[in-house]
């Protein structure tokens, strides 16, 4: 297999012994499959996708805006989400250091060693995706406490299966479910607000609620969005 850029669309190209040549855009994470006879050139699958483009597009948006993002294999071709926004991945080997950068033509380049494991591109993938966080996390505190009053000593992103964030409220101290880098980032707002909303009230009350409906109005919807899923 080999992923082939037309149009800035990656293209998963599969070279088989069949007649005709067959697109499918996967109905789990939008990457585009091509499968082609050994004796079509590369010129004719460019043209081929090419005369195709806008339907490759529809298609792949209708599925990208249902799909829930998932773990990936961290491999070319595959689609991840940033702020909500799907990037194009592409790994490339490198001797230097092994690190993630965003390219134009929403692009993302996984630099790792040759070898590397899935397990240790996910490492480095998380550590960036922790560092974008932790910036735009540091801004919306940066933003919030004088709206609110009150002073987050410590904040931090961390892996968690069952919350999307958590406050300990003595220590002045939130913590943002690392998930949420992959999300638009109205949620990651939300969640933040919540957490320093327990700054100030460490129930899900009446109080807290008001509190909430006087920041955020929107943060029933946005709440509802996020636990479905739907991001
Ligand atoms: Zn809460």
């Amino acid at each position: 297999m080999k992923t082939l850029y037309i149009d800035e669309i990656p293209v998963m190209v599969t070279r088989k012994p069949v007649r005709n040549l067959r697109l499918n855009v996967d109905g789990s994470d939008g990457s585009i499959k091509l499968t082609v006879p050994k004796t079509v050139s590369e010129a004719g699958i460019r043209s081929f996708v090419g005369e195709r483009r806008s339907w490759i597009l529809k298609t792949r948006d209708k599925v990208l805006s249902r799909i829930i993002p998932h773990p990936v294999k961290f491999e070319t071709g595959e689609i991840l989400y940033v702020f909500g926004r799907p990037y194009n991945l592409t790994v490339k080997i490198t001797k230097g250091k092994q690190k993630c950068e965003v390219m134009k033509c929403a692009e993302i380049v996984l630099r790792v060693r040759s070898g590397s494991t899935m397990e240790k591109r996910a490492k480095i993938l998380n550590e960036w995706y922790r560092d974008q966080l932790k910036e735009r996390i540091r801004g919306l505190i940066h933003h919030w406490e004088p709206v609110m009053g009150v002073k987050v000593k410590e904040f931090g992103v961390k892996q968690m299966k069952t919350r999307w964030g958590t406050c300990n409220p003595s220590a002045q101290r939130i913590w943002v479910n690392l998930e949420l880098g992959k999300r638009d980032s109205k949620y990651l707002e939300y969640i933040v607000v919540h957490e320093m909303v327990h700054l100030m009230e460490t129930s899900h009350n009446e109080r807290f609620k008001a509190l909430m409906d006087g920041y955020l109005k929107d943060w029933r919807t946005i709440r509802k969005e996020l636990n479905n899923g739907i991001a």
